[in-house]
């Protein structure tokens, strides 16, 4: 498993997302689409990078060398579907539960437990070591 399904699993645990994964190059062909496109970079930087740039069609996350953890992979995904925060705080609770958990699912009140346990690890864990 990779840092990016790590990270997928990360978030799957604590709300009712489910990621599945496409055929980018068929994606590419429809409209009225929206989906996340994960790319790698050799740069070392944080993946708290903010490339939710546009409502629909590909969203850009950057997974860089200094994102290892599944938190943060999943740090990176919530930014590209939209989640911000300040520079030194982290996700707002509200927030990030309105992106999490946008309908109900069969998970919903075990999920909403782990979350509120850890949502300092999806939000501030990144921060934890200078940026
Ligand atoms: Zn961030």
């Amino acid at each position: 498993m990779n840092i990016v399904q790590k990270g997928h699993e990360f978030i799957q645990e604590r709300s009712c997302l489910h990621f599945r994964e496409h055929d980018p190059v068929a994606l590419a062909r429809q409209t009225n689409i929206t989906y996340l496109y994960y790319t790698f970079s050799e740069v070392l930087e944080s993946c708290c990078l903010k490339f939710y740039n546009k409502p629909r069609g590909r969203r850009l996350v950057l997974i860089t060398p200094l994102c290892k953890l599944p938190a943060q992979a999943g740090h990176a995904t919530l930014h590209a579907m939209g989640l911000h925060h300040e520079k030194k705080f982290g996700f707002r609770d509200n927030e990030a539960k309105a992106v999490m958990f946008p309908d109900k699912c069969a998970q919903r009140i075990d999920a909403l437990k782990i979350f509120e346990e850890t949502l300092d690890d999806l939000s501030l864990q990144i921060h934890s070591n200078g940026r």
